[in-house]
């Protein structure tokens, strides 16, 4: 618990910057969201209202024309006729009218008197001539047909003229009414009064002496191609006359309760998108069922083309900032840790430094006292001195090595010389430090010596290193405290060895030991003095050589470090350390 609260204060600003980050970019995105559901939703009202009134125009007109088709067709009957209710006559002119509008069911006319239609309400049907009846009656060699009379229609048609309202406004009325008693089925009936003359002249509307009325079914009237032609028409409204949708589709169809049938389906109608019927006070055609919708389907396609490229841009960004957040974790947590080995790094480096200065000051004293007057005293705290100010030097050299490969400035000198003779030479200067008292130092070097490309001071000081760690996390006892140094011939590089059978190092540590000032925390590690710069100097030598430094260990079991370096036949040259940014944290990485 105490851990977590450490690191909840180590890192709480950050902490608090990323959940201000965080909340904002997640704000950002749902008022993105909402945005676009709005702009989706008022982008969708209005192509629709678009619709809605462009379906209005149509209907409209459909309406209109309806109407005027109707005067037409009872226009073809002369007034007079029915004036003078000339029943032969008006015989003959609804024979030729139906041969004239085809789109009508029946004919009918309706006499009443006094100008009111109340008043003897009388009407007949207009039965067409049956053509294979010999008796049917002719008219200049064409058959006429004849004027029926029938009281349940009759009463039926007035009927139908009571439920037309504002009977005196216009001139075609129309409704919807069923034509018998026993009829099940409404129908469209249109009404034309006709007027007394005197009346006509005085302009007096109501002074009706009959009507002249005719039904008809929404599928034939007022023409069969004439819903076609309509929305043909309007089909070929220029794009920029139909506005925001582009192209409309068309569907009208006769919609009967229990079966719609499609009267048109203009090219690519999908399913409607508006609906629209006429007025219940128009009376007309209540069946008829136009729809609208917009050609492209993609104009009111849910989520629209814009919602989505909007949303994906909002998850883009919100992305990147989170990316940006975890990048700048990373670094964070990156500069602290390094910050940290800084802070390790003088606490030990004041240590490592203080230890030998101590003990030279300590028997350079004696010395100076003239306390030891006894020549071997002499040499035994000379000697000391010495072993102190060598501990020092190699601390010394490590860390001007490191600061110089940091910097850049360290240059590489490689020549041609034998490996095997300067490892050699290192192992013994090593045997003869007070470092490895107490260790036995085997050494296995290959026949024929491997001659190779190296810079001799500086495998020297890789080795010293290797060899300085082996003694120093060695064990106690006998066997714990052998090291084995070998030089081993690979096909395409040499590989300097060196084994030891101490402390080990775990699996999660062996990646992070050669980075600059890291020191492994187990305990026992850490009861042993150190920097933890020899390994990072190690690598550096090996990177610097075109190799690698690789470890293999146990915990418990010992260590075996590598030092591979290609065996290249290059030519004598000076090279750049392994090429690499300024600044610690590149170390981390590895
Ligand atoms: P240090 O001055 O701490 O020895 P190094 O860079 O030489 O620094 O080593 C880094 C760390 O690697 C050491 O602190 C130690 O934990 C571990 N280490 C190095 N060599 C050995 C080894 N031969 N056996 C066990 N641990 C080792």
């Amino acid at each position: 618990m105490q851990a977590y609260w450490n690191q909840f204060r180590k890192y709480r600003y950050l902490i608090a910057a990323s959940a201000v980050i965080v909340v904002a970019t997640l704000a950002l995105l749902l008022m993105q969201y909402r945005s676009a559901r709005r702009t989706e939703a008022q982008a969708r009202a209005t192509l629709l209202a678009n619709l809605d009134t462009h379906l209005l125009a149509i209907v409209d007109e459909a309406k209109r024309d309806m109407v005027e088709h109707a005067d037409h067709v009872t226009h073809s009957i002369t007034q007079r006729l029915v004036r003078d209710r000339d029943l032969p006559k008006l015989a003959r002119a609804f024979t030729r009218a139906s041969r004239r509008f085809p789109e009508v069911r029946d004919f009918f006319v309706v006499f009443f008197d006094k100008g009111q239609d109340t008043q003897n309400w009388r009407a007949l049907r207009y039965v067409p001539p049956d053509l294979n009846d010999p008796a049917t009656p002719q008219y200049l060699g064409v058959p006429v047909g004849t004027l029926t009379e029938d009281a349940d229609l009759s009463e039926a048609l007035r009927r139908a003229w009571l439920t037309v309202h504002d009977r005196a406004e216009i001139a075609v009325y129309s409704a919807y009414a069923p034509l018998s008693s026993t009829d099940t089925q409404p129908h469209q009936v249109f009404f034309h009064p006709v007027y007394e003359v005197a009346s006509m002249d005085r302009q007096d509307d109501l002074d009706r002496v009959g009507l002249i009325a005719f039904t008809a079914a929404a599928e034939e009237y007022p023409a069969p191609a004439y819903l076609r032609n309509l929305v043909t028409r309007y089909e070929n409204l220029k794009e920029g006359d139909v506005g925001l949708l582009g192209k409309l589709a068309y569907r009208i169809k006769v919609d009967s309760g229990n079966t719609t049938r499609d009267l048109i389906a203009t090219s690519n109608a999908s399913e409607p998108q508006r609906l629209r019927r006429f007025e219940t006070s128009d009376n007309l055609f209540p069946n008829l069922v136009f729809g609208v919708a917009p050609r492209d389907n993609t104009a009111l396609a849910y989520p629209s083309e814009y919602a989505r490229s909007s949303m994906l841009l909002g998850l883009a960004a919100a992305a990147v900032s989170l990316i940006g957040l975890g990048l700048t974790w990373r670094a964070t947590r990156r500069e602290m840790r390094v910050a940290q080995l800084k802070s390790d790094f003088l606490a030990s480096i004041s240590h490592e430094l203080k230890t030998p200065l101590t003990a030279i000051r300590a028997f350079g004293d004696l010395l100076h006292s003239g306390r030891a007057r006894d020549a071997d005293r002499v040499r035994e705290y000379g000697g000391l001195i010495k072993t102190e100010s060598d501990r020092l030097t190699a601390l010394i050299n490590n860390i001007l090595e490191l600061s110089r490969l940091e910097r850049g400035t360290r240059r590489y000198r490689l020549q041609e010389g034998l490996l095997c003779a300067a490892v050699a030479t290192t192992v013994e200067v090593f045997r003869h430090t007070p470092e490895a008292q107490g260790c036995t130092i085997e050494v296995a070097l290959p026949a024929p010596p491997l001659e190779t490309h190296f810079e001799e001071s500086a495998i020297r000081q890789a080795l010293l290193n290797l060899l300085s760690n082996a003694a120093k996390y060695s064990g106690a006892s006998d066997s714990e405290r052998t090291i084995e140094v070998a030089v081993i011939r690979e096909p395409a590089e040499a590989v300097i060895q060196v084994r030891d059978f101490g402390i080990g190092i775990s699996k999660s540590e062996q990646h992070q030991i050669f980075t600059p000032f890291h020191r492994a925390p187990q305990p026992d590690a850490q009861a042993k003095g150190g920097t933890g710069l020899g390994l990072a100097v190690v690598r550096e030598v090996a990177r610097a050589h075109g190799g690698k430094v690789t470890v293999e260990s146990e915990p418990g079991a010992g260590a075996t470090f590598s030092l591979h370096l290609p065996l290249l036949n290059l030519p004598e040259q000076v090279t750049q350390p392994h090429p690499r940014p300024n600044g610690h944290a590149k170390y981390l990485s590895n």
